[in-house]
Order: structure tokens, then C-alpha cells, then sequence
């Protein structure tokens, strides 16, 4: 199976490195062209446009920021979708909403070829790992022609039945990620505020019921206000929140607490983190501290 492989960002990166490890023909394009050099030494051939991508691979697979970027490589006479053969498959791996994955699928099945939306949950490492769990929804067809390109991706991966379906899922994941991260960062701020030793409470989460790998990651780093390596873009987890509120808003459910804790995000988004990792919202959670007082 020849793989085309459109946007190599943190995630993109690694996933098209594991399938040029695993012996698949890769050819990517990416919109800044600094990202290629790894992936050439690897044996990726690049191409000169989303659509020359599709033109020669039997599935292109996309990774992309956000729904605009996303349209930005799909549409127009040098997208993906212009590329497209008969009978080929476009698998959209970005985190978007419904309604951006339905229209990719509409596009698709116009020109004769397969979709599949297949959102991931893990982050840089596990990308690198290929231990990502990837959620797919759309023709059942390309989810099980592609295994073998999946399974070098990811450890868990599900179909979860109609397009649309994995976007949902997909929101709903980060939703509580980014609650239960902000929760960290409070307790964290809170416990310091009190005088107590931050180190400890880690120690005393990490022993109850709600001990987790994140927590683990995450915790010493937020304690120490370090530097925080990008793993998840803030900028990724705001646009998830908000793409959860509109979909909580699609179906009539209030998301109270999202609604909440994605003011906080847009706020940190405001001070110029958008490109650190999303703990940093933790900062901002920190510098409050004195008008509290
Ligand atoms: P990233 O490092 O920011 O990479 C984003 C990619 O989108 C890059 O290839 C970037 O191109 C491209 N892009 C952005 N805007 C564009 C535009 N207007 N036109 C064309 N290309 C554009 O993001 P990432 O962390 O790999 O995440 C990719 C997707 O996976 C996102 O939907 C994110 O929510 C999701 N995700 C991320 C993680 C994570 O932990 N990082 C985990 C699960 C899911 P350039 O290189 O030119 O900027």
C-alpha cells in the first residue's frame, strides 16, 4: 500500500516516521518545507502539493492542526481531494468537528474514493511510540484496508461507526483531559499557596483514586513552574474546548465546567501561550494568585 502523508507537525512527524520504519512507501507534503530532512533520510519522497501527495498513493492520510488547516490542503485545485483516484482512501487523522469531517466525506465519495476520520488520543511520545489510540469512523472498507498502516500507529484502535461518530468521541476525550488537567494545576497552585510541599501532593494523588499517568508527566513539571516541552499545544486544547462546546450545544447538553475552564484557556491563549505545552495554563492559574489574596 503507497501512503500519502499531509502535515508533519509534532504528531504527523512521528506517525509518518513509524510507517517509513515499517517499510511503507511515504509520500508527504507538509507547508513548511523544514520539516521534510528527517523524513528524506528515512526514504520519504516529497511531493509538490496536497493533491500530487493523492495522486500517487492508494491512501493519504492527513494531519492537521485545526478544521482551517484542514480545508487548506483538502480544497481547491491543488488539495487533496482534487488528487483523489477512484477507489482510493482519504483518512483525515486531525481532531476537527462534525461538521468539517461529513463535508470531507461528501468530497470524497464524489470522486469515486473512500473516507475515514481517525482522530487520535496520546501525545508526542506515544505518537513516537506507536502506542497512540485512534478512534475511526466513516466507510468501514478503508478502516479495514488500513490496519496494517494503523496498527503501525497506534496500540488501540476502535471503529466507532459513522462518520461524525470519531470527532464526537474524540471531543469528548479531550474535554476531560482538559478539565481533569486544570484541576491538577489548581490543586497544585492551591496546596502552594497553603505552604504545603507540592511534592507531597503529588505523592498523596499518585495513591488514590485519581492517580494517572498525566498526573505523573505532568505534575513535578507544573509544581516547578519549569519550562513546559511541548507535547500538546495549548493553542490544540483550546480549539478542542471549543469544539466541544459547540457540539455540547449542537445536542442541547450544557457543559458547565468546559465552558468555565475554556475561558481560562483563551486566556492563556491571550498572554502568548499558544505554542507551549497546554500545562501552561497553569501559569496563568499561578499569576491570579495575588488578586485573590
Ligand atoms: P502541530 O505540531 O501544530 O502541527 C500542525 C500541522 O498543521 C503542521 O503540519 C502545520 O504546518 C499544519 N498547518 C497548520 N495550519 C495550517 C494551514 N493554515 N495550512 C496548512 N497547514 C497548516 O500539531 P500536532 O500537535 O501535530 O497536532 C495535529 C492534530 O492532532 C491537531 O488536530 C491536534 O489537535 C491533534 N492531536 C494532537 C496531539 C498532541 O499531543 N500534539 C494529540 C492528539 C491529537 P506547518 O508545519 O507549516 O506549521
Amino acid at each position: 500500500m503507497d501512503i500519502g502523508f499531509v502535515g508533519l507537525g509534532i504528531m504527523g512527524s512521528a506517525m509518518a516516521t513509524n510507517l517509513l520504519k515499517a517499510g511503507f512507501r511515504v509520500t508527504v507534503w507538509n507547508r513548511s518545507a523544514d520539516k521534510y530532512a528527517p523524513l528524506v533520510d528515512l526514504g520519504a519522497i516529497v511531493a509538490g502539493s496536497p493533491r500530487a501527495v493523492a495522486a500517487s498513493s492508494d491512501v493519504v492520510i492527513a494531519m492537521m492542526a485545526n478544521p482551517t488547516a484542514v480545508l487548506s490542503v483538502r480544497d481547491g485545485e491543488e488539495g487533496i481531494v482534487a488528487g483523489l483516484l477512484p477507489g482510493s482512501g482519504y483518512l483525515d487523522m486531525s481532531t476537527v468537528d462534525v461538521k468539517t469531517s461529513l463535508e470531507s466525506a461528501r468530497l470524497t465519495h464524489g470522486k469515486g474514493a473512500l473516507f475515514l476520520e481517525a482522530p487520535v488520543a496520546g501525545s508526542r511520545k506515544p505518537a513516537e511510540d506507536a502506542t497512540l489510540t485512534i478512534m475511526a469512523a466513516g466507510d468501514r472498507e478503508l478502516y479495514d484496508n488500513t490496519q496494517p498502516a494503523l496498527e503501525k500507529m497506534g496500540k488501540k484502535i476502535l471503529f466507532l461507526g459513522d462518520t461524525g461518530h470519531a470527532a464526537r468521541m474524540k471531543l469528548a476525550n479531550n474535554l476531560v483531559m482538559g478539565g481533569v488537567l486544570t484541576a491538577l494545576c489548581e490543586g497544585i497552585a492551591l496546596a502552594s499557596g497553603c505552604g504545603l510541599d507540592t511534592a507531597q501532593l503529588l505523592e498523596v494523588l499518585d495513591s488514590g483514586a485519581v492517580s494517572n499517568p498525566m498526573f505523573r508527566l505532568k505534575g513535578p513539571q507544573i509544581a516547578a513552574n519549569e519550562n513546559f516541552p511541548t507535547a500538546f499545544p495549548l493553542k490544540h486544547m483550546q480549539k478542542d474546548l471549543r469544539l466541544a462546546l459547540q457540539l455540547a450545544e449542537e445536542v442541547g447538553q450544557p457543559l458547565f465546567a468546559t465552558a468555565t475552564i475554556n475561558e481560562l484557556y483563551k486566556k492563556a491563549l491571550a498572554e502568548g501561550l499558544g505554542d507551549a505545552d497546554f500545562a501552561a495554563v497553569s501559569r496563568v492559574i499561578k499569576s491570579a494568585a495575588g488578586n485573590c489574596a
